[in-house]
């Protein structure tokens, strides 16, 4: 069971010397408690502690690093079922699978397709991981993909073979980049433990049913490996997902430590067909995969699962926002239009977007509303007429122009009025309701 705070507490060193980054002891052990901490942020703790803390603080699934620097990639470290609950902590890795048994060609082009990626909301959407699977059975072949994939790629690197030699000559390439191995099976459990100890990577598990996973890692646990992902096996929609539901509640309602851990998914090995995998995947990026590894990227369905997987992992409770400021859009100058709107990413990047493709230099002011959108924020008192005033006299938008004009949002017009009062000698102008109109409207527009 997990510690309360105070319980946590009665384990600190009570000096409240602040060096964890919060005041005193007791605000520590509140965010220790709440998950909002890492216990290493107190270099105080004694070991004892440290043994009864890291223990009692541990998520209930355990998180788990494939691949060093750039290329790390964690997974795991989930504390709730359900994403309104708090949030989802690290988003599903999503790997493309190559084959030793495939062309050079073949092997080049899934090579490239690793460095698909996608600017979304000024974020940068990519997949993360590569999965090379030994078909071949020849150790050297293997190794010599491994040693392409690290070269080609900046992806973290999932070595797939049942076989220990053949995992044992990947990792003798690329053992220092920390792989996935894939997979320790009831068969050959024993020696993929001890090159997991000996190169100190991440193991993957595979069996067959939850039961005999659930052995599977305890032996692992015993033998000192603890950094594991898991595969229950199941290659059927249901059963997969069956299971997936299962390992997640008993790891989490149940504190049932030999589930608690990633869980690694093949979406590929569920269908032939393209679009049926990647609507299967999809289900896992929400339904709980750790990592989902697709037989072949391709941008219609990559880019959607990326997004998908960006929505389902950002914070329910704190919504996407822009900085406060004046966005300058194509190279206004002081004749420019001045538009306005809030700071919710993706009315921005609307907004944005839409002033780009009118080829109409403009200004664009962002007002901090807290990442709600115009409505919203507006029908929260967050976008009223006072409050725009405020915003437009301190930003130092009329410093930039020679007119004084603004075009707030059309959904805001009825707050034209408050604002003509607000800022005396501007023209207040109501641009459209929607981001799409914009581009027509500016087209008109005339200083
Ligand atoms: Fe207390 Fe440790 Fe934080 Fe200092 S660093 S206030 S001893 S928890």
């Amino acid at each position: 069971m997990p510690l309360t705070g105070i319980e946590i507490f009665k384990l600190l060193p009570k000096t409240n010397c602040g060096e964890c980054g919060v005041p005193t002891c007791l605000a520590f052990a509140m965010s220790l408690a709440a998950g909002k901490a890492d216990l290493s942020a107190c270099p105080y703790v004694s070991d004892e502690a440290k043994e009864k803390l890291s223990e009692a603080s541990a998520p209930p699934i355990v998180t788990v690093s494939v691949g060093t620097g750039e290329r790390e990639v964690k997974v795991g470290g989930e504390t709730v079922m359900f994403r309104h609950e708090k949030r989802f902590e690290n988003p599903t890795g999503i790997a493309i699978l190559v084959s030793d048994n495939m062309d050079d060609a073949q092997i080049t082009e899934r090579i490239e397709k690793t460095h698909l990626s996608y600017d979304r909301v000024g974020l940068t959407l990519r997949p993360e991981l590569i999965a090379l699977r030994c078909d071949s059975g020849d150790g050297v072949k293997f190794a010599a993909l491994a040693k392409r994939a690290r070269e080609e790629s900046a992806s973290a690197i999932i070595l797939m073979s049942e076989d220990p030699a053949i995992l044992e000559s990947g990792l003798k390439e690329i053992a220092d980049e920390k792989p996935l191995i894939y997979a320790a099976t009831k068969d050959n459990l024993e020696a993929v433990a001890e090159l997991a100890k000996a190169h100190s990577c991440p193991v993957a598990v595979k069996a067959s049913g939850l039961e005999e996973l659930a052995q599977l890692t305890s032996s692992l646990t015993e033998s000192g490996v603890k950094k594991i992902v898991i595969d229950s096996g199941a290659r059927t929609l249901r059963k997969a997902l069956e299971e997936q539901v299962n390992i997640r509640s008993l790891a989490l309602n149940k504190k049932y430590r030999p589930l608690g851990f990633p869980t690694i998914m093949f979406a590929g090995d569920m269908t032939d067909d393209h679009m049926r995998e990647a609507v299967i995947a999809s289900i896992f990026v929400t339904k709980y995969a750790g990592i989902i590894v697709l037989s072949d990227f391709r941008g219609e369905s990559l880019f959607p699962l990326v997004v998908e997987r960006m929505n389902i992992f950002t914070d329910p409770q704190r919504p996407l926002a822009t900085t406060e400021g004046i966005y300058e859009v194509g190279g206004p100058n002081e004749n420019s239009p001045v538009l306005l709107t809030c700071n919710f990413s993706l009315t921005y990047f609307i907004v944005s977007g839409e002033i780009e493709n009118s080829r109409v230099p403009s200004y664009l002011l962002v007002m901090d509303t807290e990442g709600l959108s115009v409505l919203t924020a507006w029908a929260a008192g967050k976008f009223s007429a006072d409050l725009i005033g405020a915003f437009v006299k301190k930003c130092g938008i009329a410093d930039k122009i020679k007119h004084k004009k603004i075009i707030i949002p059309g959904y805001i017009a009825i707050e034209s009025g408050g604002l003509e009062e607000e800022l005396a000698g501007w023209e207040i102008q109501i641009g459209p309701r929607e981001g799409a109109h914009i581009t027509a409207y500016l087209k008109s527009w005339q200083a």
